[in-house]
């Protein structure tokens, strides 16, 4: 059978759980058929495809290697899918970088830059003190623990002169350490508000209560003011790095895997530190977008996981060289793995009310623009997943890369 026919069209996934030490290799495609299709281990580190009379190697990521004697038959997997299941031994357990969230230290030097035109926004300030805030729900946990009134109740936590406080997904600083390049507005919301006095809209707005913060270069939001002198600023609109270090590749030209990155390492980290699994996606004005439930965050992905379509099958065949073996190795990828249900045009009303009356669900709160763009890479992870794998009881399925 040829191999450039649409027949033999082959998709391949891959899916190795460090904890578990397991490997489920899924291949699906028109052509794939239970006879025509074998999967052997030539080395403990590659794995052999044969589709007819084609061979096509694939080179597992270093540090994995198979477990030969573990894999089990080549069988059906739902559809027209056919999965491999076999044990692994894994190396490689290196833990992914922290958000900066977790990595930033007091009395170091950091250049904070808008994420979108990189325009300095903090240059080279040093806190003195950087402190983590407590987690979402901690006023209605002291209320709850306390028999005389809450002492806390209406005080807001602000950071002090050179201090940062570190929320789940912002930061708290005074306004004293911006460089001239954000502006303060208030809320177009409340701009377009016919039933507030102008008035009142000035005085807010002087308050710098309800107002948002943006870059006076590229006018993309930054965050919203937290009191008179201080801001809040949203991690995912932001590169923070140490100063004199300079802003790498994918920073600079990738918004989507910017977000992606920082959204799946800061699920990994919340539950590591706080047993945290689930959490809802909110955008700034309370809006949920979408329920989120991580899985695991062990996974390593291999092989075509954004084209599922076998791109280096098709070049061999593209080149002429059927026939002829092929090795491939395939770029691996860290990720966390988690279900989700949309909640735009409010669907699911009645699930979003059990979580957010749950204490067991976390919210994350970003600027809304950010949970659409989280949204669109949800979706499109699950379109990018064979059939058989997008969707588990009510939720849909995807893997967000670390
Ligand atoms: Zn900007």
């Amino acid at each position: 059978m040829d191999l450039q026919s649409p027949e033999t069209f082959v998709s391949l996934f891959l899916e190795i759980r460090k904890k578990t030490q397991s490997g489920h290799l899924i291949l699906g495609g028109a052509g794939i058929k239970l006879s025509n299709v074998a999967v052997s281990v030539v080395t403990p580190s590659s794995l052999q495809l044969k589709v007819a009379e084609h061979v096509q190697n694939i080179e597992l990521p270093e540090g994995v290697r198979i477990v030969p004697s573990s894999c089990q038959k080549l069988q059906h997997f739902a559809a027209d899918n056919l999965c491999l299941r076999f044990q692994v031994h894994t190396e490689n357990n290196a833990e992914f970088s922290p958000t900066v969230l977790e990595s930033m230290r007091a009395q170091k030097r950091y250049t904070f830059y808008c994420q979108s035109c990189k325009e300095v926004i903090i240059s080279q300030w040093e806190f003195i003190r950087v402190l983590p805030l407590p987690s979402g729900g901690w006023n209605d946990v002291v209320g709850e623990w306390c028999c005389h009134p809450d002492p806390f109740a209406g005080r807001k936590l602000l950071p002090r002169e050179n201090d940062c406080l570190l929320g789940d997904t912002f930061l708290l600083v005074e306004s004293g350490s911006f460089c001239d390049s954000v502006i303060w507005e208030p809320r177009t919301d409340l701009k377009k508000d016919k039933s507030l006095p102008t008035d009142v809209i000035g005085s807010i707005s002087k308050g710098k209560e309800n107002t948002t913060i943006f870059c006076k270069h590229c006018k993309s939001i930054l965050g919203e003011a937290a009191s008179q002198e201080t801001a809040k600023l949203y991690i995912t609109e932001l590169i923070i790095l140490p100063a004199f270090e300079e802003i790498s590749k994918i920073e600079l030209d990738h918004r989507s895997q910017f977000v992606e990155s920082f959204v799946a390492r800061r699920l990994a980290e919340l539950s590591d530190a706080k047993s945290i699994f689930r959490f809802s996606l909110e955008g700034l004005e309370g809006t949920v977008f979408a329920l989120l439930w991580l899985l695991n965050s062990d996974t390593l992905l291999v092989g075509c996981f954004r084209n599922l379509t076998c791109d280096s099958i098709s070049n061999v065949a593209g080149e002429n060289t059927l026939n002829s073996s092929q090795q491939t190795s395939y770029e691996a990828r860290s990720a966390v793995k988690v279900l989700y249900q949309p909640c735009v045009q409010n669907e699911n009303g009645n699930v979003i009310n059990i979580w957010e009356n749950d204490i067991g669900v976390h919210s994350l709160t970003l600027p809304t623009q950010t949970c659409s763009e989280v949204l669109q890479i949800l979706s499109s992870s699950t379109l990018s997943l064979p059939s058989s794998l997008r969707s588990m009881n009510s939720f849909q399925v995807a893997f967000l890369r670390l």
